[in-house]
């Protein structure tokens, strides 16, 4: 297939320009040109500017064969987007009388008289076909002005764009043979390696075409999205599933979960398997951690609690500190996450306990304990105790946090993981 054989989502409206709406109408399309299996490669955004929508359109009909537009069919003069278009391929505009009557009645019955400004609304080009809009005033158009190319256009107000799509357009796109595939996908993601180490062992997935295999990365956390084109879902998965099983595999304790998993949740799966539970001590997280493990429902079962000791006498008079190693190593030193960690298990009697204490900037920081500097405490089972440094750098408070926070789930995965082999 080349690449004309696809279509494109063009935008229209100066408010999405300057940044007054999000652009939920072209997620909206795109989430069903890939579940139509549509192939789509490019979106266009154009305010409400008769010369710059034309060039667009000069553009798009260049590189795809099924344009799809929103917004701009109101009864304003800014709402240039039909008129635009029947001056660009040179066809005069036609009033549909149906169109009239049809907006005639919407109006008799919600007591309201049309104006006279209105009736641009009943306006298409030569030879376009209607696009119902059984919710709204403005119709849409479904056109052909040449061979090999299909313009669509809808309303800006999304409900109303939305029902026209199931309603007219998907029927007609599937009459004409478009949508006969489906695109599926699946997400993998991996906590603790690079994305660049994981493209390069990666390397052989990342070239295949179906599946496709594209990386993401963001927070700390890499992505890898699976998506393979074929006619059912079950079939898509079918072609998804060995190339998941070769990610996995490579990536060893890297990968955590798919789709919707976090941390926290495949954490809680793991505990829930074993019947054990978990504890928390936080210093500069300030509760993040305990935040992030009861955000899974049900993370009741295994999670008892957290001590949230901010201040040197809480760790003290709370988690049992040593006042000495406080003084001689610090708050943020292995010694203290240690006795955090064991602190919290001892006196909420869990199975584990996790600490962390750190500097999460952007003040407070040493040449010998840097902004970005973190600790984090590993109670078990038989009293084990175990502390890690992480450097995190100076990346900025919140993201800090969030690193010292994910990392700490993490650890205590692949420790029950590594246990359980
Ligand atoms: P109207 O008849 O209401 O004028 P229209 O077809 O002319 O409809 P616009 O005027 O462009 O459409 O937009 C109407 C409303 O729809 C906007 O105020 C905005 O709230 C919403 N809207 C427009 N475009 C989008 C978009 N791409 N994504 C989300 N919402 C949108
Ligand atoms: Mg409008």
């Amino acid at each position: 297939m080349s690449e004309t054989d696809s279509a494109e989502i063009i935008s229209v409206g100066t408010e999405l320009l300057l940044g007054e709406i999000l652009n939920t109408n072209a997620q909206f399309l795109a989430q069903e040109l890939a579940r139509l299996g549509i192939p789509h490669y490019y979106q266009t955004v154009v305010g409400d500017n008769i010369l710059r929508f034309q060039k667009a359109l000069a553009i798009a009909c260049e590189r795809s064969r099924l344009l799809i537009f929103t917004g701009g069919l109101g009864p304003t003069p800014d709402d240039l987007t039909t008129e635009a278009i029947a001056d660009f391929f040179q066809v005069p505009l036609i009033e549909r009388a149906e169109i009239l009557d049809d907006i005639a009645q919407k109006y008799a019955q919600r007591g309201r008289v049309m104006s006279p400004s209105n009736r641009k609304q009943a306006l298409l080009p030569q030879g376009a076909d209607i696009l119902p809009n059984p919710t709204g005033s403005a119709p849409g158009m479904l056109w052909q002005p040449r061979p090999g190319l299909t313009l669509m256009t809808f309303p800006g107000v999304p409900s109303e764009m939305k029902i026209m799509w199931h309603q007219t357009a998907v029927p007609f796109l599937r009459r004409q043979g478009w949508g006969q595939a489906t695109i599926h996908s699946r997400t993998l993601r991996f906590w603790g390696i690079a994305e660049s180490s994981l493209a390069e062992k990666a390397a052989a997935q990342l070239q295949l075409t179906n599946p496709t295999v594209a990386p993401y990365a963001g927070n700390g956390e890499v992505r890898l999205r699976i998506s393979a084109k074929a006619a059912t879902e079950a079939e898509a998965m079918a072609l998804i599933q060995p190339v998941e099983q070769q990610l996995r595999d490579l990536a060893g304790l890297d990968y955590y979960g798919a789709n919707e998993d976090s941390l926290a949740s495949v954490l809680g799966d793991l505990l829930k398997q074993r019947g054990q539970t978990l504890a928390v001590a936080e210093s500069c997280t300030g509760g993040g951690l305990g935040e992030l493990i009861t955000t899974v429902p049900g993370s009741s079962a295994y999670f008892k609690g957290g001590i949230i000791a901010y201040d040197n006498q809480v760790k003290i008079d709370l988690l049992g500190v040593r006042d000495a190693d406080l003084a001689s190593q610090g708050a943020v030193s292995d010694a203290v996450a240690q006795q955090m960690a064991a602190g919290v298990r001892q006196r909420l009697g869990t199975t584990w306990g996790l600490s962390i204490t750190g500097i999460a900037g952007p003040d407070g920081g040493t040449a010998t304990k840097p902004v970005g500097l973190v600790y984090i405490g590993l109670a078990g089972p038989s009293d084990q105790v175990e502390s890690q440094r992480y450097l995190f750098g100076s990346r900025g408070r919140e993201l800090i946090r969030w690193l010292s926070s994910c990392s700490a789930l993490d650890w205590l995965r692949r420790k029950l993981l590594l246990l359980n082999r």
